[in-house]
């Protein structure tokens, strides 16, 4: 087992908090965008064309159909202003980075004039609504859609809160609540699953690996499966992933887990859950009343807790580690409250270690700007004003933002997942806090051996601030990536 490791960077797992992979007696996966990755850019087009379907149909204008997604536009971990129908990025404190009003990028005087301060209060989740999952993905472009639409549609008077025509008013909020309820419409009903069920070549990532990931843990340790999908959904969708047409004899999906529980209404699942059923797996239906009993093998459940998995397994959570994609959901609410050890599938991570292979030299340039402006600051206006000085920081200032600018472009209209310029984004900082580990795919686990060690370096509180290895190749015990 202890064998140098030649790992690429696409394949590396990037390391937070130390885990000692011997020590974890139970491996948890969720399951869409986890162990089911979704065709990108066709899945979330799929999930766009039926929200916009949908509002037309409930009587929003015609002339939206006209639209198509461009997956260049949204990222995930965008803040709605509901107040003004603005797209924020922002960083952990709140503090915008980037502002888009449709897909018209706001300048930084315009900015100010929304956000004096340039800063949101996000905690009133009220007015700020987070996009935190790749399921968001369609609905932040559609939101786009809707206010450029209406700003630029000439029968509808632009309002600072919403559009006038004739006597009806249209906020920025009530459009926001319409397509929230049409996104919440479409997952609910069942439409964006019999799509996907019934197209599961087009658009869900069927990976060879999978199954070998599932078999390997199975020798060292418990497996269990918490999806918040349906039985009927979950087992279309594993089957298609774990049973090989045509390989023989063929092995159920259901044994590669000790315990599958669907229904599992995450974050709730992290916290008091729900009742425990059992799924009736002939016709999918549940029985009544609570399940009391011992774990049954090939069984599954419905709904319960993260402390009756705890306790159906007989594992402790700290020895749990817990793959999801989902930041708030998956990962915050699994570590902050159960103490679970984590893993966060971040899929846009391949884009991003590709653009940043690419273009550190800009950050590496935006650096060494930083620092002349400090030091032109400290050195010359501290002590007498200059005008020349000032001039000069003024040129600094403006390179600054145009190579933020170019930084940002090159992974798409709304930048990079991670940061803008040198300034980290609240997904990279939620990341870093409670993800232990993180990698752009679940099966990246396979290129380490199951007793490793991923090892965190000591910080002295804050991160180092040295860029992410710039070889091809890391041949390291363990690879830790300040993105
Ligand atoms: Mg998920």
């Amino acid at each position: 087992y202890n064998i140098p490791i030649l790992i690429k960077p696409h394949q590396a797992v990037f390391v937070n908090r130390s885990v000692t992979l011997e020590n974890i007696q139970c491996f948890g996966f969720d399951m869409d965008y986890t162990m089911a990755m979704y065709k990108s850019p066709d899945y979330e087009s799929m999930g766009f064309e039926l929200i916009r379907d949908r509002m037309v149909s409930v009587g929003y204008p015609h002339e939206l159909l006209r639209y198509t997604y461009d997956p260049s536009f949204p990222t995930r971990g965008l803040v709605i202003d509901t107040k003004f129908g603005n797209l924020l990025k922002v960083d952990s404190n709140g503090n915008v980075l980037v502002c888009s009003h449709g897909f018209h990028i706001l300048k930084g005087e315009d900015v100010h004039k929304y956000y004096p301060n340039k800063f949101i209060q996000r905690d009133d989740t009220d007015r700020f609504y987070i996009l935190n999952t790749l399921y968001n993905l369609s609905e932040t472009y559609f939101y786009s859609c809707l206010v450029d639409f209406f700003t630029r549609c000439t029968r509808y008077t632009n309002l600072l809160k919403g559009f006038q025509h004739g006597d009806l008013f249209m906020s920025y909020r009530s459009m926001f609540q319409d397509a929230r309820d049409t996104v919440d419409f479409i997952h609910d009903s069942g439409i964006l699953k019999d799509r996907t069920i019934k197209n599961l070549d087009r658009y869900v990532i069927k990976e060879p690996n999978l199954p070998v990931l599932l078999t390997r843990i199975k020798v060292v340790a418990k497996v269990f499966l918490a999806t918040n999908s349906d039985y009927s959904y979950t087992e279309a969708i594993m089957k298609y992933l774990l049973e090989n047409k045509s390989g023989s004899p063929k092995k159920p999906w259901r044994s590669f887990f000790d315990l599958i529980v669907v229904d599992t209404k995450k974050p709730l699942f992290f916290a008091e859950g729900t009742v425990l059923r059992q799924v009736d797996t002939n016709t999918g239906k549940l029985r009544i009343g609570t399940y009391t009993g011992d774990l049954q093998h090939g069984t599954v459940y419905s709904g319960g807790s993260s402390d009756v998995i705890c306790d159906l397994l007989d594992v402790r959570g700290k020895n749990i580690l817990y793959v999801g994609d989902h930041i708030f959901g998956d990962i915050l609410k699994s570590k902050k409250r159960q103490g679970w050890r984590t893993f966060l599938v971040v899929p846009e991570l391949t884009k991003e270690l590709q653009v940043w292979d690419k273009k550190k030299n800009l950050f590496e340039e935006l650096k060494r700007l930083d620092i002349f402006l400090a030091e032109l600051y400290n050195s010359t206006l501290s002590r007498c004003f200059c005008p020349r000085g000032l001039l000069l920081c003024v040129c600094v200032c403006v390179c600054v933002q145009v190579l933020t600018y170019r930084m940002d472009m090159s992974y798409g209209q709304m930048g990079s997942l991670l940061r803008s310029g040198a300034r980290q984004t609240l997904f990279a900082s939620q990341l870093m806090r409670y993800a232990d580990l993180y990698s752009s795919t679940c099966i990246n686990l396979l290129h380490y051996p199951f007793n490793y060690l991923f090892m965190a370096p000591p910080v002295l509180v804050s991160p180092p601030s040295s860029p992410p290895p710039t070889h091809a190749y890391a041949c390291k015990r363990n690879i830790q990536m300040n993105l």
